[in-house]
């Protein structure tokens, strides 16, 4: 049986899966390794109702990856797809990866030090580990490559933007399998729409027709909505008061802005949104305050980037579990046509507000769509080994 395996690596996890290929992704089995860089990582593994658990210790992320290869290392495996954080601005759409891709793909690592470099570590170890297989990624950045100039650029002298300092935008997986999904479920409903991804990481996309025209995040995965760790939008001013006054690092600099701010930063306490909401703090609470006063605010210019609102999306661990942050994130969106149903939305109902902007909760699903792109890919290509 021939099977597709998923590799997701992100900042603190990786997830996987593997689907049999059929006339469309099956799901064989799926899992994760969490807590990388702490003392104690975990491997979970899902099969149909069973799931085990195995413990790791300290490990990072390539022995992660190698942990992961090793589970599925009987599997027979004719391709890989990999989530991959940055394609820069050729990349609009899944790649073969051979070597003149990945050496391109590396010269990327400088746009996204902390992510790309553990991606592209990940594809190695899968070219290792199943060399008969065809490697495929899949870009964070392709869904918006379709923006338009004004949300692509920087109000910088041009031969930045010809250096590729743009606003590339993120979450790109997540937001093409809504995308998807919205066509699937309301084919008619959307064609303004804000999709509020709100995981460790944190964006909102403008969809207009399905297509990306618009992001809170731009050249790094640091703007926009404040996030577990990260800051989200911040005066550039900052950055050089603390570098020219302060006498800090970049590295110094950098572990301020991706690893301490954010939720984390302003509680004093946890990135974790579940601790926040128990918590009771002032601290905790003012930090779930900061959080969903700029998805509000950001929201709002979606919407005026749109030109009005049909739909509004929360996806991601917190956009789809958390009813009291959706709930404080609409209680002042009246204007823009949103009341949310209080009652749907405790209950986390798919919709849970049919007014005049239909408000719905849509569990995200990246892995599936690294597994579409590839079985596409395949097809296209005429893959004996698919159908
Ligand atoms: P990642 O970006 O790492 O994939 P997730 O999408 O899994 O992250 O989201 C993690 C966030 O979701 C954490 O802040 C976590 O506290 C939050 N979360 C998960 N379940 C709940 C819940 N039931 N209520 C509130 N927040 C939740």
């Amino acid at each position: 049986m021939s099977n597709i395996l998923t590799l997701n690596a992100g900042s603190a996890t990786i997830k996987f899966s593997v689907y049999h290929a059929g006339t469309s992704p099956v799901l064989r089995l799926s899992g994760h390794v969490d807590a990388l860089g702490s003392d104690d990582a975990t491997l979970t593994v899902g099969h149909g109702e069973s799931r085990h658990f195995r413990h790791l210790g300290p490990i990072d992320h390539a022995a992660g990856i190698r942990a992961i290869l090793e589970e599925v290392a009987s599997e027979h495996i004719v391709a890989v797809g990999h989530r991959i954080v940055h394609g820069g601005t050729e990349h609009d759409a899944p790649a073969l990866l051979d070597e003149a891709v990945l050496s391109d793909l590396e010269q990327l690592s400088a746009f996204a030090p902390l992510h790309q470099p553990h991606n592209l570590a990940g594809v190695r170890a899968a070219m290792a580990a199943f060399p008969q297989a065809v490697q495929i990624g899949c870009f964070d950045t392709a869904f918006h490559r379709g923006h338009p100039w004004v949300n692509d650029a920087f109000a910088l002298p041009r031969e930045y933007y010809a250096k590729g300092i743009r606003r590339y935008g993120f979450h790109g997986l997540s937001y093409r399998y809504i995308a998807e999904e919205l066509a699937r479920i309301d084919p008619d409903g959307h064609e303004r729409c804000v999709v509020a991804h709100l995981g460790n990481g944190a964006s909102l996309c403008a969809l207009r027709d399905g297509h990306s025209v618009s992001s809170t995040m731009g050249f790094s995965a640091l703007d926009g909505l404040p996030m577990g760790t990260r800051c989200g939008q911040l005066d550039p001013g900052v950055v050089l008061y603390l570098f020219q006054q302060e006498g800090m690092s970049a590295e110094q600099i950098s572990d301020l802005l991706y690893l301490e701010s954010g939720l984390k930063g302003l509680s004093g306490l946890s990135n974790d949104m579940r601790v926040l909401q128990d918590s009771g703090t002032k601290e905790s609470q003012q930090a779930i305050d900061y959080f969903a006063f700029r998805i509000r605010r950001e929201i709002g210019a979606m919407a005026a980037v749109l030109g009005g609102l049909d739909c509004l999306v929360f996806t991601g661990g917190i956009g789809e579990n958390s009813a009291a942050l959706r709930a404080k994130v609409c209680a002042d969106l009246g204007w823009l046509g949103i009341a949310l149903q209080d009652e749907a939305n405790s209950r986390n109902d798919p919709v849970i507000s049919d007014g005049k902007v239909v408000v719905r909760v849509v569990p995200t699903n990246e892995e599936l769509v690294i597994a579409r792109s590839v079985f596409n890919l395949l097809d296209r290509q005429g893959s004996p080994e698919t159908p």
